[in-house]
Order: structure tokens, then sequence, then C-alpha cells
């Protein structure tokens, strides 16, 4: 008998099919709006100068490359902890671990709410990050969605989303995008985050919260408001970091996971728990991007130059969302939406016709990456959609 004569084939993953399919097309003034990297006004996702000379100095400076443990680079999780959470004390009930990428960040929050609830259900609006309900099921968690978003007005179904959060039961998790939405760059008002904290905290439901674009959006410590609203009023949170894109170190694959406990004890008893399920999966996270970021933020003239460069990559996307939002019609909201991401509501045929005729590439829910676009192209891409809609 065959050890995996049983396995199905596996759907390939469909945006990583288009970019085969972008890198195929032979047309020079194709647009790749389709994955979901930065790319600056040359099109190109550069490494961060301050990370590169970060980089330099690690690679001067490091004697060993002896193991870690599985907390990973501890100066580089309390950089982050501060970046995060800024000048809030938990007294002791906050614990960290290094992991790899938001990605590893996530599976690990969802195996200890598994281990800690098994019943737990997880409460995840839709549209939301394709690998999102993967990861919590291959946990063993179930999954329950509700509608988030409403595509023809392009905005926020806030009503809908404290309905079903209302629904939940006590000890239920909520997964809350912390900022720049992924796909659908509608993120909560401040407003809406204070009574998005207030009912998760009078119905006992714990929100995991994944925040993988601060200072992409409104700014490093804004992007973290919604995150800091809800730890200041919940009890117990978990909260799942990546800095692959604010620190241009995608493949590098750096992140972190916070978790606040009710109690100093708990919290050791979860960093202890976070420890062992880490052991169990990557036993120790990679090093290297991790470890040049904790020195870049040890270094004031390294953090002012990177502050500056995120800082420019999130002015180039408030930029191209307004030259797009002047064109109207399915663009006319971007403008108010943030980050990478906008979720426009055109049908697959119309997603189609864009890249068979017009050699422009998304995802064929709409999405398009904003970084995709230059000054020179929004006119080739706001023609491409007219021509089509
Ligand atoms: N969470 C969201 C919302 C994302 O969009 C992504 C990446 O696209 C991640 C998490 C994972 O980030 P990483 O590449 O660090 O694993």
């Amino acid at each position: 008998m065959s050890l995996f004569g049983p396995l199905q084939q596996q759907p390939a993953d469909a945006l990583l099919a288009l970019i085969g399919q972008y890198r195929a097309d032979p047309r020079p003034h194709k647009i790749d709006l389709g994955v979901g990297i930065y790319r600056d006004e040359t099109g190109n996702t550069p490494v961060l100068r301050a990370l590169k000379a970060a980089e330099e100095r690690l690679w001067q400076g490091q004697t060993s490359k002896s193991y870690l443990g599985p907390e990973g680079n501890t100066a580089f999780t309390a950089h982050m902890q501060r970046l995060v959470f800024g000048t809030m004390d938990f007294a002791g009930r906050l614990a960290g671990v290094q992991t790899p990428g938001g990605t590893g960040a996530l599976r690990l929050a969802a195996e200890l709410i598994a281990a800690a609830s098994p019943g737990a259900r997880v409460w995840v609006g839709a549209p939301t990050w394709p690998n999102h309900p993967p990861i919590l099921n291959a946990a063993g968690l179930a999954v329950e969605t509700y509608e988030s978003f409403d595509k023809a007005s392009q905005s926020l179904r806030f009503d809908e989303m404290m309905a079903a959060l209302g629904r939940a039961r006590a000890g239920d998790v909520a997964l809350l995008h912390g900022c720049c939405h992924n796909p659908t760059g509608a993120d909560l008002s401040d407003a809406q985050w204070r009574e998005v904290a207030e009912l998760l905290a009078s119905r006992g439901v714990i929100p995991l919260l994944d925040l993988a674009y601060q200072g992409m959006g409104r700014g490093l410590d804004q992007d973290a408001l919604g995150v800091r609203t809800v730890l200041a009023r919940c009890p117990e949170a978990l909260v799942a970091y990546s800095c692959d894109k604010n620190f241009g170190v995608y493949r590098e694959r750096v992140g972190a996971l916070f978790t606040l406990a009710g109690s100093r004890a708990d919290a050791d008893r979860v960093h202890s728990n976070l420890l062992s399920l880490a052991r169990a999966n990557w036993s120790m996270p990679p090093d290297h991007g991790a470890a040049a970021i904790a020195l870049l933020l040890d270094d004031a003239e390294l953090t002012a130059a990177w502050r500056e460069e995120l800082e420019e990559m999130r002015s180039r996307l408030v930029a191209v969302r307004q030259a797009l939002t002047a064109h109207g019609g399915p663009l006319r909201a971007v403008a108010e939406q943030h980050g990478m991401f906008s979720l426009l509501p055109l049908s697959p045929e119309v997603v189609t016709r864009l890249r068979t005729d017009h050699a422009v590439y998304m995802a064929g829910s709409g999405r398009i990456n904003i970084a995709g676009l230059t000054e020179k192209t929004v006119p080739v891409f706001t023609a491409a959609l007219a021509a089509c809609c």
C-alpha cells in the first residue's frame, strides 16, 4: 500500500500562479497589482538602507551563530513590545516570543488557543487574508465567519461586525486586523475600536489582533492605536506581529507573538506554553532578520533613518491612493482606505478582461496592491479600468 497514494492534488496558490502568468506576459506595458509586496516608484522592492547598514554591522560584529532558544532574540522582542505598545505597562502580564514571520505568530497563537481551549471558536470577518482560515483550521480551531465589508459602498459593515461579535460566547476568539486591512484597506476608526474593545471586554471574548503593516497606514503610533485600545480594556489578548512589510524583510521571516494574561503567574505559564509549542514546530525562529532589526532599533541614527524610509513608503501609498480616487467609479473610496490593498467592486469577468486585453494583473477577488502602481502607470490603469467597466 502506498503511503502517498491517498493524497489529493492541492490547488496551486492563486496569487503565485498569477506571478507566473505575469512573468510570462511579453507585453512591455504590463502592470502587476497581484502579489502583496511593497514596490517603490521604480517597481523595485528595496532592501531598506537602514536595514542594510544594520545587516552590515551584524555581519561584522557577530561572533557566534550558536543556538538562541525557542524564544528567539529577546532584544528584538523587547524592541517590538515598545513599538507596538508604546509606554503601556502591563505589570508583568505580557509575554512575547519571536516567530517566523506573522504567519508563524498566527500559527503559534492558534495552537496556544487550541491547547488552552479546544472548543473556542474564532470569529473572522470576511473577506480576510486568505491564509487566516487555513492557519486556524490547521491548529484544530473552528472558524465562524461573518460579512464585514460592503463591496458596493466600499466600506466596513460595522453594525454586522458588532452583531456577529455580540453572538460570540465568552471564551471565543475574535480575529481582527490591527491596521491596513488585507484585502479591503477598510480599517476601524478610533471610535469604532473603542466600541469593539468595550464589546469584547464586556462579553469575555478574547481578541486576536493581527498587526502586519504597522506604519504603512496612518503612521507608526496611529496604526497601533486599535491594538492599544483593545489591550487597555481586555484582560486577556493575543497580538500577532509581522516585521516583513514595515522593515522590508519578507524572505527573512520576522515576526513576534505577544500574549496578555490575567495575572503575572498566568503570563509565566503562557510563556512556558509558547516555548514548548515553538519547540515542537520550528524549534527556534530564524535569527538573521530579527538580529538585524534589534541592532537597527538599538541605534538612534539607524532608527531615525528607518522611520524616514517607512514614512516614504507610507506617503507613496497615500499619494497613489489620492491619484486613483480622483478617477471615481470603482476607485472612489480608495483614498479613505489604508495600507497596501483595496478590494475593487469588479466582477471576475472584468478582472479577466483587464488581464487579457490590458495586461493588468490582479487577484480574482478584485484586490489590488496599491504599491504596484506609480505616477506613470496610474493613468494606464485607470484608462484600462474605464475601458472594461
Ligand atoms: N497577516 C496579514 C493580514 C497579512 O497580510 C500577512 C501577509 O501578507 C501576514 C499576516 C503574514 O505575514 P508574514 O509574511 O510575516 O508571514
